[in-house]
């Protein structure tokens, strides 16, 4: 892992370096300080006794007045490292020996102000009593110089030298020793310091390795590390958070599983679908193929209408799909088609699905099977054989269902049907043939009268009831013209019949165009019945209507 550039690591170092250079600094310039003062002393006692010295000599040879000598060694000396100058003056400050640097006849008072050194005088005149030193004691002033003044009878006798040169030279010493002792100390705190550092890193190193294990998914991580300090206390606390964050996880864990077993509940048991805002399905549940009889696979990216049967009415999906467009939920009963024949029923409850920006981006739907309580139900009021409504049905709904067409339709109509000479029918081509030709009659009416407001009867025998969708007496015609040519075009062979070679059928109508007259249910049914009989004996194979 890279180390960010305000690490820990980078600060700990720029912060060690800092205060090495400074400790380095400060001692260094200690070091100097001190020594600057012990060069002045032992350059003063060197210069003293130097100037001793010459004193003597020169004193020897201005006593022998030898000139000469005195000017070579005065030369000699100016050869020497870090010597300035030499001179020997007059009582009045008159140069009258020197070496080459300094020109004969100069006055010394300019020479003394050149090299920086103090003037002492009395009664105007240059006047030393013993031998002085003209010293000057700037430790830090590179450009002073030190001189010695050795008086005599004749004058005043000068060596200047050079203090900025011996102290720089001293100085460069000073401070190569006084690096190389810095030089130890600083090694002797780096090596301390990247101990001490590496001992911290260590620790701090320990629990970052272990938030990277514990991040990698290793619950059996110990963060702990001993001791009193920030650092311990630093993984007490991360130790406790992730005990926490472990026990969170498992209750999340046992909530997850409890939520999976009761997902996998409801995909067993719920019939339910996704599709998406076409009716195409995106998801099913195990129960829904269960029911249905076809593979999950089977059903993916299909259309919802696969399962849709014949018997369910047109209507009944129209209003669906006008009642889920709108951002409704549409509850109701549905026939499906199972895959391999038969049907189950089911009470859909359909909703819509909403995307992130609010817009129906499907529909979810859950079922309940109600195929047993719709079997019940359809025997109940069902006939076995045909399927039509029975009886029982019809006696008990006749008049509401007349009152609820005349409601929509201002207009209601009672057609009864009978299948002509079917005993001879029966007598031809045996009772199990019957059956089936009744079965054929009924399914025609089922087909001719499947609009909302249709409802067609078995009343017993051969003989039906329809009460059909009309808004007027001519509707009913036409819809009693209907039957009889869908019985021509069934052509059911009937050679016994007296009416014609196939199997025709009789009607009597009841006409119901004033209101008050539902009330009387009957009244209609035997105005019916009279009508059939009219028909029959008109001739069969026709219908008659009778108005009230
Ligand atoms: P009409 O033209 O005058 O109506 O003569 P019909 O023979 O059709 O009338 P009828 O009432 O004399 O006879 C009805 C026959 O229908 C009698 C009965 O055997 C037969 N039938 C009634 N129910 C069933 C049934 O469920 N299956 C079969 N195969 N025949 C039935
Ligand atoms: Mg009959
Ligand atoms: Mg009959």
């Amino acid at each position: 892992m890279k180390l960010h550039k305000y690490s820990i690591k980078k600060i700990y170092f720029n912060t060690l370096i800092i205060i090495i250079l400074l400790i380095t600094g400060a001692t260094v310039s200690v070091h100097i300080l001190i020594e600057l003062n012990k060069i002045d002393e032992s350059t003063k006692e060197m210069i003293s006794s130097q100037g001793t010295e010459f004193q003597g000599i020169f004193n020897d040879f201005l006593r022998r007045n030898d000139i000469h000598q005195i000017k070579r060694v005065f030369s000699s000396m100016s050869a020497r490292k870090n010597f300035v100058t030499t001179w020997l003056s007059n009582p009045e400050g008159i140069i009258i020996v020197s070496d080459n640097n300094t020109n004969i006849g100069q006055n010394e008072k300019d020479l003394l102000k050149k090299y920086k050194l103090p003037l002492k005088h009395s009664n105007n005149k240059y006047y030393y009593k013993t031998t002085e030193y003209a010293s000057i004691r700037y430790p830090i002033i590179f450009g002073a110089s030190m001189g010695i003044i050795a008086p005599n009878r004749k004058g005043n006798f000068w060596l200047i030298y050079n203090m900025a040169a011996i102290r720089e030279e001293k100085i460069k010493n000073i401070f190569i020793f006084s690096m190389g002792h810095s030089l130890l100390i600083t090694m002797f705190l780096l090596s301390f310091s990247i101990l001490l550092y590496k001992y911290a890193k260590g620790r701090v190193s320990r629990i970052a390795s272990s938030i990277e294990k514990f991040s990698d998914g290793d619950r059996k991580v110990n963060f702990i590390i001993e001791g009193k300090d920030e650092i311990s206390q630093f993984s007490y606390l991360i130790q406790k958070n992730a005990n926490k964050l472990i026990r969170s996880e498992k209750t999340i864990k046992a909530n997850e599983e409890k939520i999976k077993h009761y997902l996998d509940i409801i995909d067993k048991y719920v019939i339910r679908s996704h599709t998406d805002k076409y009716g195409v399905i995106k998801e099913i549940s195990e129960a829904f193929c269960n029911i249905s009889g076809y593979k999950r696979e089977e059903l993916l990216g299909k259309h919802h209408n696969i399962l849709r049967h014949p018997d369910m009415k047109k209507e009944t999906f129209k209003n669906l799909w006008k009642t889920i467009k709108s951002g409704k939920t549409w509850n109701g009963e549905i026939k499906n088609r199972k895959k391999n024949d038969g049907y189950y029923w089911v009470s859909a409850k359909i909703m819509p699905t909403y995307d992130s920006k609010g817009k129906i981006n499907g529909y979810a739907s859950i079922r309940n099977d109600i195929t047993y309580q719709k079997k019940v139900e359809e025997i109940s009021v069902k006939d076995e054989l045909t399927g039509l409504y029975n009886r029982r049905y019809f006696n008990e709904n006749f008049q509401n269902i007349l009152k609820r067409n005349y409601r929509y339709n201002k207009y209601a109509c009672f057609i009864m049907l009978d299948i002509d000479f079917f005993k001879k029918y029966n007598d031809t081509y045996g009772h199990l043939m019957g059956d089936k030709a009744l079965k054929k009659v009924s399914d025609l009416l089922s087909k001719l009268f499947q609009r909302a407001g249709d409802i067609s009867f078995r009343l017993g025998g051969e003989e039906f009831g329809i009460i059909p969708h009309a808004k007027q007496r001519k509707d009913c015609e036409t819809l009693c013209d209907n039957i009889l040519n869908a019985m021509r075009q069934l052509n059911i062979e009937h050679l016994a019949s007296e009416t014609a070679d196939y199997m025709t059928i009789s009607m009597g109508v009841c006409s119901i165009e004033n209101s008050v007259n539902l009330l009387k249910s009957e009244f209609i049914y035997k105005k019916a019945d009279e009508a059939l009989y009219i028909s029959k004996d008109k001739g069969r194979n026709q219908f008659s209507i009778i108005n009230i």
